[in-house]
């Protein structure tokens, strides 16, 4: 039977770390990093992230500007707000939560926004840090996976590590992460021949597809390592829904290593990173050393 590795706990013992660096940042510089999270429309889940990293801001005593604007708004308007945030002394770190409205072109904000304020990593000069090994700002849901894995395993060298999912925003930097690592990196995605075997090779297994329970207890070798990001709302009991990942929970459990359940797994670890990766930028800002690596 897997260890299953548990995220939640990960993550408020990260929080708890990234408050007392602030504490520390505050006391020694007088500084507090200042996270500005930007979101556009009413979409509900979006809304419902933008409160919790509000809160979990405020919680490390960090300072959390909101900004919330019509689901009308205009490429310009939103470009403009990005510029003052950029120039903004007190803002070390600027989150545009994502989707945004059609009339947006995302790249083209994501791109708008201060490289060293981009605590998300999506900017190209970030992506471009990270794939040639350059410090930078790392996105959130990668960095947490990688923190539960070195904290699993220890040493990842030479490690077979296939990651199934190719976005932008998980798959290709978790890849990246990886190969840093030393790991010997397979990316797979829906053109994958043979996924099962590809699975079945890997010491670390990350799915990172968006369909529930995709991955069977037979696609795992066993001992691996299963880090789980999917997040799938299905049918429960009685009416309700429940959060399931891309992984079959049950049959993975009984032949990996360990593995991280939905929930508690990989998400909470993400806006704890994000936490970190803001004092991160606070630090680089003030030419202040980064004390939570
Ligand atoms: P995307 O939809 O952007 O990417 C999904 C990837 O999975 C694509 O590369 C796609 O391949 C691949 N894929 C789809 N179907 C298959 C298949 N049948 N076999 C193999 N590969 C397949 O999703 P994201 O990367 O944004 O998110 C993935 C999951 O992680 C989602 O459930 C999302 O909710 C969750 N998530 C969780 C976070 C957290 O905080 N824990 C944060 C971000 C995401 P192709 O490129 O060929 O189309």
């Amino acid at each position: 039977m897997a260890t299953r590795i548990d995220g939640k706990a990960f993550a408020a013992q990260l929080r708890e770390k990234v408050a007392e660096s602030v504490n520390r940042l505050k006391e020694a510089h007088g500084l507090v990093p200042g996270l500005a999270v930007v979101l556009v429309g009413e979409d509900p889940a979006s809304q419902v992230y933008v409160r919790n990293k509000g809160k979990q801001t405020l919680e490390v005593g960090m300072n959390s500007y909101e900004h919330k604007l019509a689901d009308t708004t205009g490429q310009a308007e939103l470009l403009e707000l990005i510029n003052q945030l950029n120039h903004d002394a007190k803002v070390h770190g600027i989150l545009v939560q994502l989707p945004l409205p059609n009339q947006i072109d995302s790249h083209a904000v994501i791109n708008a926004i201060d490289p060293n304020k981009d605590v998300d990593g999506f900017h190209l000069v970030n992506v471009g840090r990270l794939a040639t090994g350059a410090p930078g700002l790392v996105p959130c849901t990668p960095l947490g996976c990688m923190m539960l894995l070195k904290d699993q395993i220890g040493d990842l060298s030479g490690k077979s590590a296939v990651v199934v999912g190719r976005s932008n925003i998980v798959g290709k930097p978790m890849g990246a992460l990886l190969l840093a690592e030393n790991c010997t990196v397979t990316t797979a995605h829906s053109r994958t021949a043979d996924l099962p075997g590809v699975c079945r090779d890997a010491d670390i297994l990350v799915a990172a597809v968006g369909r529930a329970e995709m991955i069977p207890g037979d696609w795992v070798k066993p001992g691996a390592v299963v880090i789980d990001v999917g997040i799938n709302r299905v049918a429960g009991d009685a009416g309700k829904t429940r959060l399931v990942g891309d992984v079959d929970y049950p049959s993975a459990q009984a032949v990996a290593g360990a593995i991280t359940p939905v929930p508690g797994g990989v998400g909470p670890m993400t806006i704890a990173c994000l936490l970190r990766n803001t004092v991160q930028a606070a630090c680089a800002a003030n030419a202040i050393a980064f004390d939570l690596d």
